[in-house]
C-alpha cells in the first residue's frame, strides 16, 4: 500500500534552499511518487532574505555566471539575465532583486512541468512533531492549522541576528537596530546624525549603503574588533575552476597553521607567474569541505577564532562597484573603519553614547551618535536562540542539536538532523547556511544549489529518506 501512495513532503522556507528543493523535486519525481507543499511565511516565496529587496542598488556578491540556481546548468541564470538584457556576461554582478525574479520563475516552471501535485502555503510553522505510534510528522502553523507529513525539509535560512549583550541597556529602544536586514527601521533614522555600524562585513556594508543613500551628509562609523573589510571581485572575474583537490595539500598534517602557510606559498608561487591571489582561493573553493573534514575538531576552533575573519574577507568579497564606492566614502571620510571593542551603550539625549576601547589603546572613546546598526552577522548557535518559534521548540524537545562548535545544525551525510540522543531523526531534514557545521562553505548560492539538489535526490531515493 505505501508504495502505491505518494510521499507526502513539506517544505519549511520558501527562500534559496526551499525553493531549489521544491523545484528538483517537482523536475524528478515520477508521477504519483510525491506531493509537495512548501511553507513560507513571508508574503513572497522564492525570494528569502536575501533577494526580497527592491532596492536594485543592492548587488549579489558573486558574478552572474556563477550564481545559476542549477548546478548542472551553469549557464542558466546568466540566459535569464540576457534575456533582459543582451549586454550582461558571465562577469556581470546584477541586483539581488533580479536574483529573486529568477528563482521565483525558475520555481514557476518547474511547476508549469511537472505531474507532481504542488500546494504553497502562506504561514509560519511553529513547530514539528512525531505523532503518536506513527511515522507521520505533524507540523503546526501560526494559524492554528496542522499538517501531516512523511518527510519535514527545514530550509529555515538564518536565523536572526546575533544578540549581543552589551545592547541589553538598549532593548525596545528605536535607537538601536537589531535586526540589521529591517531597512524600513534604518530609513526611520532622524537625518544627519551620525550612526555606528557594528561590524565590518557586508551586512554592514549593505547597511552603509542604505542609511547613506537618502543622507547624503550621514557619516557612518563601521565597527568590528578588526577592522577588516571585505576585499573586492576583479571586474570579468571567472567561476572557480573546477580541479581536483590541490596537490600542494595533499600530503600535509591536517592543521590550520600548515594549511595556511601552503596557501600563501601557493599565492606568492602563482603571483610570480602573473596571477592574481584571488584564483588560488576560487580554486580552493570547491574543495574547502574537504579541507573541513579532515581538520580535528580543535584545528576548526583554531581555524575558526584565528584565521576565520581573514578568510572570510577574501573569499566573501564585494561587487567591483560596491567596492568603488565604499572606497570612496572611506576616502571622502563619510565611512570611517574603527577597530575595536565595545564597553557600553546606553540611550542619552535623542540618541545613543557608544562608549568603545580601540583596538591596542587603551584609552576608551565616546560617540553621540543617532542609531546603532547590529550588523555582526547572523547567528547560527541555536542554544539559547529565541528567534525561530519552530527550531526553539525542536531543539528543547531533542529533535535538533548544535554541532559541538556552535556554528550550524548537526546533520548526516543523508541531510538528516541529529537529535540531542545523537541519532539522526528519521524524516526530518535540514538544508540552508547552518550546513556550516558539516562543511563550512555553505553559506551561499554556488554550494547550496548543490545541496537543495542532493537532498531532493536522497528524498526521491526509496530506503534514503
Ligand atoms: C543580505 C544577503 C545577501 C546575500 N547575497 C548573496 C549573494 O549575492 N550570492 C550568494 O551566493 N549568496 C548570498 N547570500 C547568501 C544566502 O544566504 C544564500 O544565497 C541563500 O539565499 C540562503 O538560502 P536559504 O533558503 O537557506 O535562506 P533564505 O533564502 O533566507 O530562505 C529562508 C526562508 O525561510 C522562511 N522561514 C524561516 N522560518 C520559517 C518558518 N518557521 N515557517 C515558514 N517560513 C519560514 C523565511 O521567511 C525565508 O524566506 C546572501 C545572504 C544575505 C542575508
Amino acid at each position: 500500500m505505501a508504495a502505491s501512495c505518494p510521499q507526502e513532503i513539506f517544505i519549511i522556507g520558501g527562500g534559496f534552499s526551499g525553493t531549489l528543493t521544491a523545484v528538483h523535486l517537482l523536475r524528478e519525481a515520477r508521477p504519483g511518487q510525491l506531493r509537495v507543499t512548501l511553507i513560507e511565511q513571508h508574503r513572497r516565496a522564492a525570494r528569502g532574505l536575501a533577494y526580497r529587496i527592491w532596492d536594485d542598488s543592492m548587488l549579489l556578491n558573486v558574478p552572474a555566471g556563477n550564481m545559476s540556481a542549477l548546478a548542472d546548468e551553469p549557464g542558466h541564470f546568466l540566459a535569464y539575465c540576457r534575456d533582459i538584457d543582451p549586454a550582461f556576461n558571465e562577469g556581470s554582478f546584477v541586483p539581488r532583486r533580479l536574483f529573486g525574479d529568477y528563482l521565483e520563475h525558475t520555481l514557476q516552471v518547474a511547476e508549469r512541468g511537472s505531474r507532481t501535485p504542488f500546494t504553497r502555503i502562506r504561514a509560519q510553522a511553529v513547530a514539528v512533531r512525531r505523532k503518536q505510534a506513527s511515522p507521520l510528522l505533524q507540523i503546526e502553523l501560526d494559524d492554528g492549522v496542522t499538517r501531516q507529513a512523511d518527510q519535514v525539509v527545514l530550509a529555515l535560512g538564518h536565523l536572526g541576528a546575533q544578540p549581543l549583550h552589551f545592547a541589553d541597556a538598549l532593548a525596545g529602544s528605536s535607537r538601536y537596530i537589531g535586526n540589521p536586514w529591517d531597512y524600513a527601521a534604518m530609513d526611520q533614522i532622524p537625518a544627519g546624525g551620525p550612526v555606528v555600524v557594528l561590524g565590518t562585513g557586508h551586512t554592514a556594508i549593505d547597511a552603509l549603503f542604505r542609511l547613506t543613500s537618502r543622507d547624503d551628509e550621514r557619516k557612518v562609523f563601521l565597527l568590528s574588533r578588526r577592522g577588516l573589510l571585505p576585499k573586492g571581485h576583479r571586474t570579468l572575474p571567472q567561476p572557480p575552476p573546477t580541479t581536483t583537490f590541490p596537490g600542494y595539500l595533499e600530503d600535509l598534517p591536517p592543521t590550520t597553521f600548515a594549511y595556511l602557510r601552503a596557501i600563501r606559498r601557493q599565492v606568492r608561487l602563482r603571483q610570480r607567474q602573473g596571477c592574481n591571489w584571488r584564483d588560488v582561493v576560487n580554486a580552493l573553493r570547491p574543495h574547502t569541505p574537504e579541507i573541513w573534514r579532515r581538520l580535528p575538531e580543535m584545528e576548526r576552533r583554531r581555524f575558526l577564532s584565528r584565521v576565520g575573519p581573514w578568510w572570510d574577507i577574501h573569499r566573501h568579497r564585494l561587487a567591483p562597484t560596491a567596492y568603488r564606492r565604499l572606497r570612496g566614502m572611506l576616502a571622502s571620510g563619510q565611512a570611517a573603519v574603527v577597530a575595536g571593542q565595545v564597553l557600553q551603550m546606553h540611550e542619552h539625549g535623542p540618541g545613543v553614547r557608544v562608549i568603545v576601547r580601540p583596538r591596542g589603546g587603551s584609552e576608551a572613546r565616546e560617540w553621540d551618535v543617532a542609531a546603532v546598526v547590529n550588523c555582526t552577522g547572523p547567528d547560527y548557535d541555536i542554544d539559547g536562540l529565541t528567534a525561530s518559534p519552530l527550531v526553539a521548540q525542536l531543539r528543547d524537545e531533542g529533535c535538533v542539536r548544535a554541532d559541538p562548535l556552535h556554528i550550524g545544525i548537526d546533520v548526516d551525510a543523508g541531510y538528516h538532523v541529529v537529535g540531542a540522543d545523537g541519532l539522526k531523526v528519521s524524516g526530518l531534514h535540514y538544508v540552508g547556511p547552518m550546513l556550516r557545521a558539516r562543511y563550512w562553505e555553505a553559506i551561499a548560492v554556488p554550494e547550496l544549489r548543490r545541496h537543495a539538489h542532493n537532498l531532493a535526490r536522497h528524498l526521491l531515493t526509496p530506503g534514503q529518506a
